[in-house]
């Protein structure tokens, strides 16, 4: 049985203005213990995505479809199992940690508060768990003393996949844990990650915007596009044989982990990501598609068959796929 299953999934937000349709129809599967890449711009519905796999998204956020975290159907969940859940269960680690460290607080008691709140520790555990935990993530364990502002962005990092870690989850949900650490940090806080991931067993779901970084850490990879997958399949596979364009596009746009040229000026992708709540009629990437034919502006494929364990939406594939 998978872990994680997402099937049809669809959170649309409810503005002043109208709806804005974040994620469309997604889903996914993830085994025990793999590790998952979401890979898209800006906008293409990562977070919304990450967020409603623990509810934690706005309350004018509806969502559908299925969410089954080991078997348990997420959304159906009554908010006692859910709290059970989060963290102990799965946790999340955001970009750059500014939703999550509390600056008035030390970092040994932050990292204590989800052993606390689920009942895993006294205080006299819980100093112990925190101090193993910051070894754990390559911190010495005196920090535990610290204060956030004291520490350096890619410790802060640290810190945050430390309380992730506290429970000891089976599933971490990465929201571009690396996107704001400058590249050498950023390539440190990577393997710590594989590592963490692998000596545990713990099945992770990472995002980024960074095709290179989702390729590097993760087995398979899920390339959304205005709220859709577009692709998926086994990681390399995907990042050095796209069959959909987009993702072509987006792994020439981040050739290497971390390059900070192509991180300044992606390359080989014009325009930018559409609104959601003004899609383009057809394939919502025809606009920007290099190889877009007439129909793809009134036509939309949806997930083809396209080679072993791997799916695209794109006419060209569909194409190939019937005339095998
Ligand atoms: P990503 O993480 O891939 O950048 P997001 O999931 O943050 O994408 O956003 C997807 C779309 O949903 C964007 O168009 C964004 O503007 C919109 N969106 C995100 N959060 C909200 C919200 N709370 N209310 C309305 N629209 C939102
Ligand atoms: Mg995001």
């Amino acid at each position: 049985m998978s872990l994680l299953e997402l099937d049809d999934l669809s959170v649309t937000y409810r503005i002043a203005s109208g709806e804005v349709p974040a994620v469309r129809g997604v889903s996914l599967k993830l085994d025990s213990g793999a590790a998952l890449g979401v890979a898209g711009e800006s906008g293409s519905g990562k977070s919304t995505l990450a967020m409603a796999l623990l509810r934690l998204l706005p309350r004018d956020a509806r969502v559908g479809g299925r969410i089954l975290l080991d078997g348990d159907d997420v959304l159906a969940m009554k908010w006692g199992r859910l709290r059970a859940v989060r963290w102990a269960e799965a946790s999340i680690v955001f970009q750059g940690a500014q939703h999550g460290l509390n600056p008035v607080q030390r970092i040994g008691d932050q990292i204590a508060e989800p052993l606390f709140v689920h009942g895993q520790a006294d205080p006299r555990q819980a100093r112990k768990r925190v101090a193993e935990l910051l070894e754990q993530v390559g911190m010495p364990t005196w920090r535990a003393r610290s204060y956030p502002h004291e520490l350096s962005g890619g410790q802060r990092q640290r810190v945050m996949i430390a309380m992730a870690l506290a429970c000891s989850p089976r599933l971490i949900i990465a929201d571009e844990p690396t996107t704001a650490l400058d590249v050498m940090v950023q390539a440190q806080v990577l393997t710590l990650i594989k590592e963490l991931i692998a000596e545990q067993s713990i099945s992770l779901v990472m995002i980024s915007h960074d095709l290179s970084v989702l390729a590097d850490v993760c087995d398979q990879l899920a390339v959304m596009y205005a709220g859709r997958v577009v692709e998926n399949g086994p990681s390399r596979e995907v990042f050095h044989e796209a069959k959909h364009p987009y993702t072509r596009a987006l792994a020439a746009a981040f050739p290497t982990v971390g390059d900070p040229v192509s991180r300044l000026a992606p390359k080989g992708l014009g325009g930018d990501p559409p609104d959601p709540m003004d899609l383009p009629t057809g394939c919502s990437f025809h606009p920007r598609c290099p190889v877009a034919l007439e129909e793809c502006a009134t036509l939309d494929v949806g997930l083809w068959p396209a080679g072993d364990r791997r799916t695209a939406a794109c006419v060209h594939v569909r194409a190939k796929e019937e005339a095998s």
